[in-house]
């Protein structure tokens, strides 16, 4: 039988959903269609291939997921934003006064192609005109899960704890977002699908959530959004409500028989954490973001819960190696306890746990018969991983020393998107080059002060 693609040889994490192998076990891959359609130990196979990859000395990965981001501003942020206090509120906020269709749609295919080579295959993304981010993912081929971030208030000026509410740009938003739902949701073969996104409890209106709330369920669809993710939020949520941003939720059933990913939880109290672990909620935990702004979720508390967990990067950083462990990192640091994680456990928080999240589980986030070909394909040969013996942990030497350059190919739906650490279906050059020329106009208009 000729098939599109055999990856031969290759040792493989995340067989049969996670459950059977804990260390990576030698396998060749059948790609036809997008799908995998064989997993098998027989070096002369029936299959006759289009191309073949071998895969000797590499570890093959789900394709990893990335449970919370904005691939717009990533490549808008990097740099401004991070030693600064106020540069969340103050700067990033603000900022987004200047975004449009185009400048949102180049910088996204620049944050997309990064977000490729650091490893992402799915990208969970909430942001302005996503139907620009759309485009961008089709342009380059990434799976994408796509919200509008629905808000009706003036983000520039939470900085001075205001909250200037605007009815009409909070209806005009929520049309937006079920257009954009009708025009772009299951398109490009499945790759792009649709959630209704909401900013934050805060920055909507107690009518414009109940609204997203109802949208989400008429379109029987998950919601995405920010959720206990800044002091500021929470003084707000206690000030105004006299509880935190669940409880409010929760006042009116907002998470009755819906999905819902909430990113950061970091001002989450126990009794909410109650309420979460009995409803289907994923805590987007983004460690490195959550570390530069000098907190992050205590994820065990959660865990101990039985709240899902995905990690995400949100901005600034998109290699997935550097997040997992950051990942770790922190959880040991919440815990004291080197056993209260480990490689394999973080590994299923950007694989096959979002997948589950996302309503995806069926498609994505292992290396499975009858699955899509998501995979990651990284290269164990150059000399920071000391050679390859028997003596090794192989899963703890890719997950602790691992980072995106290693990764040889990186395929999504059986296409091979990214190869060498070269992004295959756009220019990159021209893609730094139009997104470098968008960013320096939006930075330049924000400081001149530009509307
Ligand atoms: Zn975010």
């Amino acid at each position: 039988m000729e098939v599109d693609l055999i990856i031969k040889n290759t040792k493989c994490v995340g067989l049969n959903e996670f459950k059977e192998f804990k260390t990576p076990v030698s396998k060749s891959i059948i790609i036809n269609n997008g799908e995998i359609i064989d997993i098998n130990d027989n070096l002369s196979s029936i299959y006759i291939s289009k191309k073949t990859i071998d895969g000797s000395n590499t570890v093959t990965f789900p394709g990893f997921i990335n449970s919370h981001t904005h691939v717009s501003p990533t490549p808008i942020l990097k740099g401004f934003t991070e030693d600064k206090v106020d540069g969340f509120y103050g700067l990033a906020l603000p900022m987004e006064k200047q975004l449009n269709e185009k400048n949102t749609y180049l910088t996204a295919k620049l944050g997309i192609a990064e977000a490729v080579k650091g490893g992402y295959t799915t990208i969970n993304d909430i942001w302005h005109y996503p139907w620009s981010i759309a485009q961008a993912a089709k342009d380059i081929g990434i799976r994408a899960v796509l919200s509008n971030k629905l808000k009706d208030t003036d983000l520039s000026k939470i900085q001075f704890f205001k909250y200037e509410r605007d009815d009409h740009e909070g209806q005009t938003k929520l049309k937006d977002s079920e257009n954009f739902i009708s025009k772009w949701h299951n398109t490009n073969n499945g790759l792009i699908t649709c959630r209704v996104g909401i900013h934050a409890p805060d920055t909507l209106s107690n009518k414009l959530i109940k609204q997203a709330k109802e949208m989400a369920d008429n379109l029987q669809l998950g919601i995405h959004m920010h959720m206990g993710q800044t002091a500021t939020e929470n003084k707000y949520m206690n000030t105004e409500y006299n509880m935190g941003s669940v409880e409010y939720l929760n006042s009116f059933n907002f998470f009755d028989n819906i999905s819902v990913i909430g990113a950061h939880c970091n001002f989450v109290t126990d009794k909410e954490k109650d309420i979460l672990s009995k409803n289907d909620f994923t805590v987007a935990h983004c460690p490195i973001i959550g570390a530069k702004r000098s907190h992050y979720a205590n994820i065990p508390s959660y865990e101990k819960k039985g709240v899902k967990i995905g990690l995400g990067t949100d901005w600034l950083t998109f290699d997935a190696f550097e997040n997992i462990r950051a990942s770790i990192y922190f959880h040991r640091l919440s815990t004291n306890n080197v056993e209260s994680t480990n490689a394999i456990d973080a590994v299923k928080k950007s694989t096959i746990i979002p997948a589950e999240s996302l309503g995806l589980k069926n498609s994505i986030g292992s290396i499975d018969i009858g699955k899509k070909a998501d995979l990651n394909i990284i290269s164990t040969d150059d000399l920071h991983f000391g050679g390859i013996t028997k003596y090794h942990d192989l899963l703890s030497l890719v997950i602790y020393n691992a980072t995106a350059k290693d990764i040889k190919y990186s395929i999504i739906q059986g296409k091979i998107i990214s190869e060498d650490n070269k992004i295959n279906t756009i220019s990159e050059s021209e893609t730094l080059k139009d997104a470098e020329l968008e960013i320096s106009k939006i930075w330049k208009n924000h400081f001149n002060g530009t509307k």
